[in-house]
């Protein structure tokens, strides 16, 4: 599973562009598309893949010139849906293009443009599936086989159905994401759980949780999907317990102070925090650190062995101390 994002800066803007691209990187981005409305766009592609070490696609709409033109800077991959050129000649021309180059066209489904003709009595993962059918024709009929194909809406079920029925329909890989997810509050959890049960049922191969926020935040929540699902290792893992009636330690403070910490380390460790002598010190033994509190007091566990007792002030330097040495 490849981790993809979206870049937020005007595409013509060749240095915050890159910057930007850069910034993703450090996350773990390992796919970056950018927008490209016009020709200058297109050309800008050339300087920006010369300053970024991740694969970049090129995201068109309607104009095959601006493909041709993408093309012709450099880029690992198009997302272009031939169906939407009126004209056969241009589509070839594009495809003759990426096919030289051993380009791949990603085929990009969205509810919110469906075609006007689909047969209104096909359920909308139906018309989603037929449309990226129609658009796969056309490049199988051209003899072009290196078709990535997504199904994206707004709406869970109706994309996890449609990913559902295409998945042992085509051979090509899928990119999968909830479209228009919303800000990142709402956005992480809806792309939690159609991105999740995906994945749960092996489907998809690149991934893209799509937040009105900064790109930053789409990379973190791809990570986290992955990580709850074992699929993936990236950076640290805090397990902490939501505190109730027992908790005799500030352990919201506590955690807050550690995932910060954990936040500029890139080590795949996890750390536990937990409240009380319930399942604290299960979990604390089970991370490789990991401190379970008491009343004004914590035990230190690392790699599953008791270390010390610590006084609540120790806790936050100790546990930093520890993992330093991990
Ligand atoms: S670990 Fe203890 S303090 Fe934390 S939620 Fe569970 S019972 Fe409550």
């Amino acid at each position: 599973m490849s981790v993809q994002s979206m870049t937020k800066t005007d595409t013509r803007d060749i240095r915050a562009t890159v910057e930007q691209i850069k910034e993703l990187e450090e996350c773990g981005c390992e796919i970056i598309r950018c927008a490209v409305p016009d020709l200058q766009a297109a050309g800008a592609l050339k300087e920006i893949k010369q300053d970024i070490r991740i694969p970049l696609i090129a995201d068109i709409h309607f104009d095959y010139r601006l493909a041709l033109a993408a093309l012709e800077s450099g880029v690992d991959g198009l997302r272009l849906n031939p169906g939407n050129i009126a004209d056969p000649d241009k589509v070839r021309a594009v495809v003759r293009g990426a096919k030289t180059r051993g380009i791949p066209i990603r085929i990009g489904v969205n509810f919110g443009s469906l075609p006007k003709d689909l047969d209104p009595l096909l359920s909308i993962p139906e018309q989603m599936v037929e449309a990226a059918f129609r658009h796969i024709r056309i490049l199988e009929n051209l003899d072009f086989d290196l078709i990535k194909v997504s199904l994206k809406a707004f709406d869970v079920p109706t994309t996890i159905e449609a990913y559902r029925q295409i998945a042992d329909k085509i051979p090509y890989p899928l990119h999968i994401g909830i479209t228009e997810a919303g800000t990142p509050r709402q956005g992480m959890i809806r792309s939690a759980v159609g991105i999740g049960i995906l994945l749960a049922e092996g489907i998809g191969d690149t991934l893209r949780v799509s937040l009105t926020g900064h790109s930053r935040e789409e990379v973190y929540a791809a990570y986290e999907i992955l990580k709850s699902l074992n699929l993936r290792e990236h950076g640290p893992s805090l397990v902490s317990c939501p505190t109730c009636g027992r908790t005799e330690v500030d352990v919201v403070a506590l955690a807050g102070q550690v995932e910060q910490y954990l936040s500029k380390i890139k080590k795949p460790i996890k750390v536990a925090v937990m409240g009380c002598v319930v399942n604290g010190p299960g979990e604390a033994k089970d991370a490789d650190i990991g401190v379970a509190c008491g009343k004004g007091k914590a035990v230190l566990f690392k790699k599953g062995l008791q270390l010390k007792t610590l006084e609540e002030a120790e806790i936050f330097p100790e546990l930093v101390k520890e993992i330093e040495k991990l």
